[in-house]
């Protein structure tokens, strides 16, 4: 009796150890499982939102100030949305049929908004992509939608810059995988030192864009940085 089930688990392991890529997934959504549950209420968010605005001085009960709290946390479901998205499932579907292509693909000026997550204030700016496939591709858009599955998190730019990277190294396992970001960090620009213009620029290089320098300068030229010293780091 006790056998069957025994069978069925070991069969079930085997199916889930096939794919690293979906135990991977599974762990990954019981995480978001876990963090859901410990997500407050609306109601409890919204009183969070009259404190704060307590706290700024002002009057949650006076007119102008009622519907605050309910806009502010529909806004944080659009900011945050990332959070319920996984980046790695994006890349899922590949295609295959390429013709022999194995030259570079780049996705550049990629506009995107996050936030800074020791300030929770906006952090604008744009992304530039790459890859050199080997043997499989994915569809262009699917590059963005995963910048922006970070990107709408509470996030540091060094931060991001790697996991986008090592998201598209892992999932579609290219020669290689370059990131550029650069943006404005409103808690640089509205606050602290006051400094607006600045522009924060990192970069993630893996596989051949960080062994060779000509798949490197090629990259850099596609997204008009050749010849830049910031990259010294790489
Ligand atoms: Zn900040």
């Amino acid at each position: 009796m006790s056998k069957a089930p025994t069978a069925r688990k070991s069969a079930k392991r085997a199916v889930k150890s096939a794919s690293s890529a979906t135990v991977k997934l599974r762990s990954a959504s019981a995480t978001k499982a876990a963090l859901k549950a410990k997500r407050p209420t609306k109601a409890e968010a919204e009183n969070a939102v009259r404190t704060l605005l307590r706290w700024a001085g002002d009057d949650p009960s006076r007119e102008g100030l009622l519907g605050t709290p309910d806009r502010v946390t529909r806004a944080y479901g659009e900011f945050f949305a990332g959070y319920d998205v996984d980046p790695a499932l994006i890349l899922a579907r590949t295609f295959e049929e390429i013709e022999g292509y194995d030259e570079m693909v780049v996705l550049r000026d990629i506009r995107f908004e996050s936030h800074c997550e020791h300030h929770l204030v906006p952090i604008i700016g744009k992304a530039h992509i790459g890859y050199l496939p080997n043997k499989r591709v994915v569809g262009i858009s699917k590059l963005a939608r995963v910048l922006e599955a970070y990107a709408k998190r509470l996030q540091i730019q060094e931060k991001m810059t790697s996991q986008i990277a090592k998201t598209i190294q892992d999932v579609l396992q290219p020669k290689g995988v370059a990131v550029v970001i650069e943006a404005a960090h409103q808690c640089m620009t509205t606050r602290g030192v006051h400094k607006p213009g600045v522009a924060m620029m990192t970069s993630t290089m893996l596989g051949v864009f960080r062994t060779d320098e000509k798949t490197r300068r090629e990259f850099l030229a596609m997204i008009g940085k050749a010849g830049g010293t910031f990259l010294s780091n790489v």
